[in-house]
């Protein structure tokens, strides 16, 4: 009886058991669907807010995506019909495009507002959109009157950019015509103001925060690269949440079996940072050329490159997040498969990579690029072991030898918590104790040359050029710790380039005292090298070139045989008009004048300004045009 009693209550336990499961599993299956459908309620709301909000703008023919302005043709109040020229046309419904709104201020005047990030409305810095159906001349003021994050270049002068179908080439506003200020107008905000002129009718113009780079501008890069050299392979490393392609790009060569390090490099994770993924593409574009110094990388380093960590957002022209509204650069420490799957598997690839005996995973580099500081800077880490530090910042000061753009006063070392979740933070907490982890950030608007005041901005082939200069630095980081040994064709070649440079130079010093020697030279050559030598001067305070100009010359600079001042030295004529010349004292000119042949009359003329000719050849010399050797090795290509 009492073995039965047992038997039927372990029966009604497990049957108990096997109830509760079904029952927290159709609970479950209850609360997914809830979630989902207010998940779905919550954005059919939004989008129904959106409409609403565009209804105050006529003629938008449909929404574009998520919220951006389509097609939306801007009347003045009253006006029914068929939109005039002159009636602008806002498009943003396009790859990175980003425009949610217009409002039409006066004849004139319209504020602009960005479209904030998808599921993250105080996100709003990245615009790009066209303009349309422009009347030629037709000035207009665009405000932009919702920028989130204030602290930013625009305070240092960054202006936006420009480009039509005319003029495909990017340009920067001039900076006059653009203003940014907290407005009493709008509430006391920020706002971005920049005058426009439409120079043409039929164009389109397209205005931006910085120079586009879009997915389909990385695939395409990535199907040209793979066709350039065989060292490259290319793998899916994941699926963005739109199921969107996240392309993990290696570069190394299979030729000998010797010790390699592994390079991690990724890039784009902030879709805004558009200037990263040309450093990223000037990265490889550098790393698969035939370059001596690419060469020696890829035998002795393996590359493995993820350049766009997030797709979904750089298509959607967010500024900072995904589709679901996360900072993916925050959130490396809480990874989840399903709602960060792009940085779950650069984890598990990482992971991977680290523990390869054969190939020790070295380093790992985050570029991005920023919004509020000039030049090329890194955010690296601090560490309580002295040494590990050490080694730690032997790259950013490679860095900062290697490249004119480089930025001291921005490089930051720190362990702030509120960056527990960047890549560099949360990486270098569960990889190797030697694996380094860097941010390397390129200003989003222009940098300082090294003793220069003027700031030079950035320019998309500058932006590749960085990433040049990152391969070379990795280049000289792996010399200096002996993995790469000196004297391989790298080096001989950066030297082989001066040296040839000099000796291409060289021989052009002396040229101005055996280029009068050859037969065939021209009158006006020769007055060019003989111009200073009398010291009498004609006494009239100006002269007329022949092309009309004024010349002002001085008693010591102008010429008897009326030519060049030192100021101007194309003015090689002297004018019918000036001054008689004094015959008796400038014989050189007489002897001139009765030669027709200028060969004959250099010779005759050098004679008889024995002296004077020694002053004007020195002078001469350090007039005639030559390459600034510094031009050369300024920018390292
Ligand atoms: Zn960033």
């Amino acid at each position: 009886m009492l073995q039965s009693v047992v038997h039927v209550g372990a029966l009604t336990c497990d049957g108990f058991a096997k109830v509760d499961l079904w029952l927290l599993l159709s609970v479950l299956c209850r609360v997914f669907h809830r979630v989902e459908q207010f998940c779905v309620t919550i954005l059919s709301k939004r989008i129904e807010n959106k409409k609403v909000s565009f209804a105050d703008s006529d003629d938008s023919d449909a929404e574009g995506g998520l919220g951006n302005v389509s097609r939306l043709i801007i009347r003045p109040p009253g006006h029914s019909g068929k939109a005039k020229k002159g009636h602008l046309c806002f498009d943003a419904a396009f790859e990175t495009g980003n425009l949610g709104r217009v409002d039409l201020v006066s004849e004139y005047e319209y504020d602009l507002f960005i479209r904030p990030d998808t599921c993250s409305p105080r996100l709003r810095l990245w615009f790009n959109f066209t303009v349309d159906n422009v009347r030629l001349d037709q000035r207009v003021i665009f405000n932009i009157v919702n920028i989130s994050k204030t602290r930013n270049l625009f305070r240092e002068g960054m202006t936006p950019l420009v480009k039509s179908t005319s003029k495909p080439r990017w340009q920067r506003i001039p900076r006059r015509q653009v203003y940014y200020y907290r407005s009493p107008q709008h509430q006391n905000h920020h706002v971005l103001t920049f005058a426009f002129n439409f120079d043409r009718e039929d164009d389109v113009y397209q205005f931006s925060l910085s120079y586009p780079y879009s997915y389909s501008r990385y695939l395409g890069h990535l199907d040209n690269l793979c066709t350039k050299c065989s060292s490259v392979k290319r793998e899916t490393l994941a699926s963005s949440i739109q199921k969107r392609k996240v392309e993990l790009v290696t570069i190394g060569s299979n030729a000998e079996e010797r010790q390699r390090r592994v390079v991690a490099v990724l890039s784009r994770v902030h879709p805004g940072e558009s200037p990263s993924s040309f450093v990223c593409q000037g990265l490889m574009d550098f790393l698969v050329s035939a370059h001596p110094i690419a060469q020696v990388l890829r035998d002795y380093v393996v590359f493995k490159i993820v350049p766009m960590l997030n797709p979904d957002g750089v298509f959607l022209g967010n500024y900072r997040s995904t589709l679901m509204g996360v900072d993916l650069n925050r959130a490396w420490n809480r990874i989840s498969e399903w709602i960060h799957p792009t940085l779950f598997a650069t984890r598990t690839l990482l992971e991977g990579l680290d523990k390869n005996a054969n190939a020790p995973l070295d380093c790992v580099i985050d570029l991005h690029a920023h919004t509020n500081g000039n030049g090329l800077f890194v955010y690296g880490n601090t560490y309580d072991d002295v040494y590990r530090y050490e080694r730690h910042i032997v790259l950013p000061k490679l860095l900062a030898q290697h490249t004119e753009d480089y930025n001291p006063d921005n490089t930051m070392y720190n362990q702030d918590p509120h960056k527990a979740g960047t890549a560099r933070r949360f990486l270098c907490s569960i990889l190797s104790e030697h694996v380094n982890c860097y941010t390397i950030q390129v200003s989003m608007y222009g940098y300082y040359r090294k003793g220069s005041p003027e700031l030079l901005p950035y320019t998309e082939e500058s932006y590749y050029r960085v990433g040049r200069n990152l391969a070379r630095v990795l280049m000289e980081y792996y010399k200096l710790t002996g993995l790469i040994p000196s004297g391989l064709p790298d080096q001989p070649s950066n030297k082989r380039g001066r040296q040839s440079r000099q000796r291409y130079r060289q021989p052009r010093d002396p040229r101005p005292r055996t280029a009068r020697t050859p037969a065939p030279l021209h009158l006006a050559s020769i007055h060019e090298y003989f111009k200073e030598d009398i010291p009498e001067l004609p006494t009239g305070p100006r002269y007329r070139s022949m092309s009309g100009t004024r010349m002002n010359l001085g008693a010591g600079t102008a010429s008897a045989i009326g030519t060049t001042s030192v100021k101007n030295p194309s003015y090689r004529y002297r004018s019918p008009g000036a001054g008689p010349l004094d015959a008796g004292k400038s014989n050189g000119l007489l002897i001139m004048q009765g030669h027709s042949e200028p060969r004959l009359a250099i010779i005759d003329f050098n004679q008889l300004t024995r002296g004077g000719l020694d002053r004007a050849t020195g002078k001469n010399r350090a007039k005639i045009p030559r390459k600034s050797p510094d031009r050369l090795t300024k920018f390292r290509r």
